[in-house]
């Protein structure tokens, strides 16, 4: 009820929320007390939560911040909801995010633009912009984000808390609305580490329902965060550290360099050479798997439907003319293109190849360093509007963040410090496939 309380309080100025689930939740509140008094229940009972809306609920709406799912009820729970039910958490509510994921402020939302909970006016980041607000501003403990190309990594950045996208395939995507399926991860948005690898212990794992998930021995992601950074080798991608880079952002991510340094950490400088070519390729794949995933929303199956229309194409024409908005419409005139045929080599094929040696680098890189440390993003949070006639500026401030998407490897975002007007300023972690150990054990000694 606390949670609740707060975000009476607190969401008419924040704006965390699509959906608040008070009923659900009080009902899964007393489940929990019950669970709680016998002394045998899971870590995560009676910790409320909020879901990014595109996480499938059963009997809950699932909008994706779109118009054209705005009445969408999933008659089933996204894997990893039905194991934080599982475990007894409650789900207090459904939070803003930028529509079908596109995006890196939240203000692509057709339905509420959260606040940055530090600063009114600037942006919560996005696409997971309401997950990092709700916890940032104390409306839940915790929050499921999905991270394309820094989804959760960025907003946990810009509104202080920690992000976590774990290695492709580690969490099971079943009942995730995919946006770009070879991309697309869910990881926990948490207060501090602790929490954060206390979400993973419950949400990863292989899941028969999803091919791309992994059959892997799954370690206590808590057990490794006391140990120090004795023997570990963080390397300095100098790459991520050029032009454009906010100085302000550059002390904090030097600061979090000294922390690791003074626990026992050896510190090597690498490089990873294809990172100029990371938003070029993004924006690339991400895009020609979002046209043909959203292919789907025609007004025949789900949400919603153009009235009016007197023949069927026309009815799909006005259904997604009129159920889309301007960026997810940019996004599939984009992917549509480099997938037509004629142009299908020198795009989607040649940044598929691209892709594989930004995957070279790090495995290089991963030679000679356990993991690499890099800001999150190259400014902190910005004004609301900002950069809302300019999508380009936008796709460009995701350069730190989706090479690891693009790798499939795992990356989390650690408050660092905040910038000179307050605002909180991030870092990253990086590291190779199936090591979320070892970021949780760096990020506990960033912290
Ligand atoms: N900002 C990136 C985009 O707009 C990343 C989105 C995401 O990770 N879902 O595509």
């Amino acid at each position: 009820t606390s949670c609740l309380e707060r975000i009476k309080d607190v969401d008419g100025s924040i704006h965390s929320f699509i959906r608040v689930t008070e009923e659900e939740a009080l009902k899964q509140a007393d489940a929990a007390d019950k669970e709680l008094a016998t002394g045998k229940s899971a870590p995560l009972c009676g910790i409320p939560f909020s879901l990014k809306d595109l996480l499938c609920t059963q009997g809950m709406t699932t909008t994706c911040g779109s118009k054209i799912l705005e009445n969408f009820i999933p008659p089933y729970d996204a894997t990893v909801v039905e194991k934080l039910k599982n475990q007894g958490a409650v789900i207090v509510g459904k939070v803003a995010m930028d529509e079908f994921a596109m995006g890196s402020t939240s203000e692509n939302c057709a339905f509420t633009v959260p606040e940055n909970p530090w600063k009114n006016g600037y942006v919560a980041g996005g696409s997971s912009g309401g997950s990092a607000s709700s916890v940032a501003a104390m409306e839940c403990l915790g929050s499921l984000g999905s991270d394309t190309g820094g989804s959760i990594r960025q907003p946990a950045s810009l509104c202080g808390v920690v992000g976590m996208k774990p290695t492709y395939g580690r969490v099971s995507r079943y009942g995730l609305v995919a946006f770009a399926s070879s991309l697309d991860q869910i990881g926990p948005l948490t207060r501090d580490v602790r929490d954060s690898a206390m979400v993973m212990n419950a949400i990863a794992g292989y899941d028969r329902r999803d091919s791309t998930s992994v059959k892997q021995d799954l370690p206590d992601f808590t057990a490794s965060l006391t140990e120090g950074m004795k023997g570990v080798r963080v390397g300095i991608p100098r790459e991520y550290f050029g032009d454009g880079l906010d100085p302000e952002v550059a002390k904090v991510v030097e600061g979090g360099i000294q922390a690791l340094k003074s626990c026992g950490a050896e510190i090597v400088d690498v490089s990873l050479p294809h990172t100029e070519y990371c938003v070029a390729v993004y924006y690339l794949i991400s895009s020609a798997e979002a046209s043909s995933n959203l292919a789907r929303y025609d007004g025949v199956v789900y949400g919603y439907r153009d009235q009016d229309a007197d023949s069927l194409s026309d009815m799909y024409r006005e259904t997604r003319s009129s159920g889309f908005g301007d960026e997810v419409k940019r996004r599939i005139l984009i992917g549509t293109y480099a997938l037509s045929s004629g142009y299908y080599d020198a795009y989607y094929k040649k940044a598929s190849q691209v892709r594989t040696l930004i995957l070279s680098d790090f495995q290089k890189a991963y030679k000679s360093c356990d993991l690499l440390i890099s800001p999150v993003t190259p400014t902190p949070a910005w004004k609301r509007g900002a950069h809302a006639n300019d999508p380009l500026a936008m796709y460009l401030s995701d350069i730190l963040t989706i090479s690891a998407n693009l790798a499939g490897i795992p990356g989390i975002s650690v408050p660092g410090g905040f910038s000179s007007d307050g605002l909180p300023i991030g870092i990253q972690l990086q590291g190779p496939h199936f090591r979320e150990d070892t970021l949780f054990r760096a990020a506990y000694n960033v912290e």
